[in-house]
């Protein structure tokens, strides 16, 4: 976004709460932290000598590959000088056509526009279980992972989760500690990375398959993968070749096709083909039980991409506890307690999760026209016009905010679309002498509610899943994420633009509003 906007001769300031680039893959450095989309998809396209000099050395890249990845891209581009690290907003407010942002540092900077590029998943989530702070070894969040790693050699360590972060940390952490113990509330589908190493030859973003699937990537109609497909109102019948979805590898297996996310038999059936693959990994017949899920339909939930999860179980150090039979009770100074048993622990690992789309949003005390907070606005349930704005706040816009594809979408292909999408409406409001842009509440309504509908269509709603909202108490339950699929969604932005961006309120600068009033 910033380099865009320098492309259009505009100032910019960056305020970034980490010390350096990078955002998720930043924060989320726990053993085993790699992409779950293929690295030649998860590449930015806006820049071709970019993607000639860039080569990725494996299939799905570490997060240290991908941070090194960020931190070239902000080098290439010489994005730092404008950027304040270190920089936590506080707050933003609206007032007289301009926003005044506030930071942690004291900076209370004017602006024309507000950009929020403020991520999906970056506000962890620590439990509320009793004792949490009494805990006398160390504990840590996944996505405030320390930056010189831990060490867990010798130790007994406890990871309380099992969604992707926990996947792929458990594996790393159980080859290091003395003892494990895996605190499963709830079991998630997995499927294998079959993870492998880029040759140079086909490490290059800018190989011809790897180019030409990213723009697919963005058309497609569901979510990650690249091959076109619509959502069907009807599902059609469960079929034989539905397992065959199964035994592919890593991410094509995360897009779940249409008639899973429709149709129960379907998805029924490939539920059932990934149970049976846990169950003739892990040896033990009780675990393996355990880890098999069985409370929401297949898709529903982020699938997870993993390398060697369930194979962990077979290891003679590794205990899954589960929790449904007998609950967290206490974190103790000792380790942690459930309704049956202690477990003495030196580390405890939460691999619990985030406060999703909303909470970095919502953290911040932002303040609209008249005065209205967005929290206030979005207290029954969030409301925006394509996850790009909301109405009340004028020239604030969102990047993969909720109401967008967002997180059921290659999240770079999404950056990279919603970055053009506003820088291009910047230029118009500019060229046009437009002072404000505001998502009008009309226009907002009809997407709130085409949102929800296409939600309907599908299984999703049924699962308690963070795309709605229901790991956070009291959080509205309203499914966040655009379901339509990013091909349909793209298209409705770019038809929105090409109409003077309807639906949208655009208000004149004074001067040429006085001109026109008076022609
Ligand atoms: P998550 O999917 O929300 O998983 C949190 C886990 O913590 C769940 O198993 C949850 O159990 C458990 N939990 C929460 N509170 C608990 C409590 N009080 N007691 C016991 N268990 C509790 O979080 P995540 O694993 O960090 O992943 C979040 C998302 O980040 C993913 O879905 C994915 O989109 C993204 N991610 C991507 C990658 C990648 O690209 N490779 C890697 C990691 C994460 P319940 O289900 O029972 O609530």
């Amino acid at each position: 976004m910033l380099h865009r906007l320098r492309g259009l001769g505009m100032t910019a300031r960056v305020f970034e709460a980490g010390a350096d680039v990078g955002g998720t893959w930043y924060w989320n450095r726990y053993p085993g932290a790699r992409c779950d989309i293929e690295s030649m998809q998860y590449s930015f396209s806006f820049s071709e000598e970019l993607q000639q000099e860039w080569e990725w050395t494996e299939r799905f890249a570490p997060q240290p590959e991908i941070l090194r990845y960020a931190n070239h891209v902000a080098d290439r581009f010489g994005l730092r000088s404008d950027i304040a690290f270190n920089t936590r907003v506080t707050g933003a407010a609206f007032d007289k056509a301009r926003w005044t942002v506030r930071t942690d540092r004291g900076d209370a900077v004017s602006a024309r526009f507000c950009i929020m590029a403020t991520g999906c998943l970056s506000t962890g989530r620590l439990p509320e279980i009793e004792g949490i702070d009494r805990f006398a070894g160390r504990a840590y969040h996944t996505g405030a992972w320390p930056h010189e790693g831990v060490d867990f050699t010798g130790q007994r360590v406890g990871v309380i989760g099992t969604g992707s972060s926990a996947i792929q940390s458990i594996p790393v952490i159980a080859q290091q500690a003395a003892q494990l113990f895996v605190f499963q509330r709830t079991p998630n589908f997995s499927v294998p990375a079959r993870n492998a190493p880029l040759t140079p030859d086909h490490g290059s973003p800018n190989t011809p398959s790897a180019a030409a699937g990213r723009p697919r990537c963005g058309r497609a109609s569901s979510t990650i993968s690249a091959k076109p497909r619509r959502l069907r109102s009807r599902p059609r019948r469960a079929s034989a070749s539905t397992p065959r979805a199964g035994r592919r590898a890593g991410s094509t297996s995360l897009a779940p096709t249409p008639i899973l996310l429709t149709s129960k038999e379907a998805n029924d059936t490939a539920a059932e083909f990934v149970r049976g693959r846990i169950r003739s990994i892990v040896r033990d017949p009780v675990t393996a039980a355990l880890l098999a899920p069985t409370s929401h339909s297949i898709g529903t939930k982020r699938i997870c991409v993993d390398t060697g999860y369930f194979e962990t179980f077979n290891r003679e150090n590794v205990t899954l506890v589960d929790l449904q039979a007998a609950p967290i009770e206490a974190i103790t100074p000792d380790g942690l307690r459930t309704r049956d048993a202690e477990y003495a622990l030196d580390a405890l690992v939460f691999a619990t999760g985030f406060d999703a789309m909303t909470g970095s949003l919502l953290r911040m005390d932002i303040t609209g026209s008249g005065g209205r907070t967005l929290a206030d606005k979005w207290a029954a349930g969030l409301r925006t016009y394509l996850g790009l704005m909301t109405a009340g706040f004028p020239n604030l816009f969102t990047i993969t905010g909720p109401g967008s594809p967002s997180v059921l979408s290659n999240m770079i292909v999404s950056i990279e679309q919603h970055v053009d999408w506003i820088a291009d409406c910047l230029a118009y409001l500019r060229s046009h002498g437009i002072a404000e842009i505001e998502a009008s509440s009309a226009a907002e309504d009809a997407w709130v509610e085409h949102v929800n509908a296409a939600a309907e269509l599908t299984l999703y709603p049924q699962a308690n899943s963070w795309y709605l909202g229901a790991n956070i108490p009291g959080k509205p339950r309203v499914f966040m994420p655009y379901i339509g699929g990013v091909g349909v969604y793209r298209e409705t932005c770019e038809d929105v633009a090409a109409r003077g961006y309807a639906g949208f309120d655009l208000t004149l600068r004074p001067r040429l509003r006085e001109r026109s009033a008076a022609e």
